[in-house]
């Protein structure tokens, strides 16, 4: 079976999703496309897509009969209401974060996919489908180092450009480590906070960087996360889970090592696309599965939720310095 796939938002990650579909992936093709700017999709066609039609409307795509699927890879302030059309569609949706920009705007998501009676969306966070990640979560699921009691992650970028602000260090580059380590954890967030140490004399004037989040969960485990997005070195994600009985860790990217000039070295990443490239491969083939199978697996709407309100937690910790709870809605026995 394949599916008919639209997509919303033909941009750097919206492209990069139809390329996965049009030549990587399988059982799905590309149908239709919307984007704010009509060339963006002309050039799709173009280059990657030629029997795709082209929507001046992205409700009249969602509605297409025969569009079966919809990627939501627009801007993050147009994902609510298109995800909201979706549901009312009946039709799968697979959204890349954020889900909505506000936490109350992922809760009208998830209580709007209550009402139909069927988990129709995913949302895109990618690091549950890195093989790191999962062969980290197999540790520390089998035991192996007793129960996680502390956490230490960096998230560090080369460098951003001059639009990145203090709080985008929280909404655009930590969420997904708010994501991806419930997820590996298989716990909430009970509390955060946000210190500032001495700022790197690369970062932009309005710019506080670095910075380090400091998150206690519901089972009381403590993880620090250093964000540090002008480290100039490279895109460097690392995670540390100290247990009981021993430490797990998050397999470095393969690098071939070499002695060369009296030094041993390896590679690091710069571009943090080829990062996780394998991870949106699965990711996105998983939606696919979904689709087909009519069963959701992965981030769900309550995933995209649960990250936005330990995201307002922290955005607030950072203006506040203080430590700030994060009080989520009790989980609803449909996402259970
Ligand atoms: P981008 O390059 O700016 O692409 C967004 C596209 O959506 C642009 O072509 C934009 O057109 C279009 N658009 C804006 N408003 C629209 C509307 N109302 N209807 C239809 N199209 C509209 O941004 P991006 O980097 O691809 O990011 C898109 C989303 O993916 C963001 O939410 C971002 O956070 C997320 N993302 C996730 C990851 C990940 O690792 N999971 C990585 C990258 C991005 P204009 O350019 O004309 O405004």
């Amino acid at each position: 079976m394949t599916i008919n796939i639209g997509v919303i938002g033909t941009g750097a990650i919206g492209r990069e999703h139809i390329r996965r579909c049009s030549t990587v992936l399988q059982n799905a093709r590309v149908v239709a496309l919307n984007d704010i700017n009509r060339d963006n999709c002309q050039q799709i066609v173009n280059e990657l897509t030629p029997e795709a039609r082209i929507y001046d409307d992205a409700i009249d795509l969602i509605n297409d009969p025969q569009v079966n699927a919809v990627l939501v890879t627009s801007w993050g302030p147009t994902h609510e209401a298109f995800v909201l059309a979706c549901i009312e569609a009946g039709k799968a949706v697979f959204c890349e974060k954020p889900l909505a920009v506000t936490a109350q705007g992922c809760m009208n998501i998830v209580e709007a996919e209550i009402k139909t009676g069927r988990q129709l969306v995913q949302v895109g966070f990618m690091r549950p489908y890195d093989s790191g990640y999962r062969a980290l979560k197999a540790v520390i699921d089998s035991g192996e180092i007793g129960e996680p009691l502390m956490l230490h992650c960096a998230h560090r970028n080369p460098e951003v450009g001059d639009s990145y602000t203090t709080d985008m260090a929280i909404t655009d580059t930590l969420i997904h480590e708010l994501d991806v380590l419930r997820w590996l954890l298989n716990d909430d967030y009970a509390s955060v906070q946000v210190i500032f140490p001495r700022k790197t004399r690369k970062a932009s004037s309005h710019l506080r960087d670095p910075q380090i989040v400091l998150l206690e969960t519901a089972k009381g485990a403590r993880i620090d996360v250093e964000i540090f997005v002008n480290c100039e070195y490279g895109y460097d994600i690392q995670c540390e889970v100290v247990g009981e009985s021993g430490i797990a860790r998050l397999p470095e990217p393969v690098s071939v090592q070499t002695r060369s000039a009296a030094k041993l070295s390896t590679t690091i990443l710069t571009d943090w696309k080829k990062r996780f490239i394998d991870a949106y491969d699965v990711e996105l083939q998983a939606f696919i599965n979904n689709v087909i199978s009519g069963e959701m697996t992965g981030p769900s709407a309550w995933d995209g939720y649960a990250a936005a309100v330990a995201a307002d937690a922290c955005v607030a910790a950072q203006t506040s310095g203080e430590i700030v709870p994060v009080k989520m809605a009790d989980k609803p026995a449909f996402y259970r």
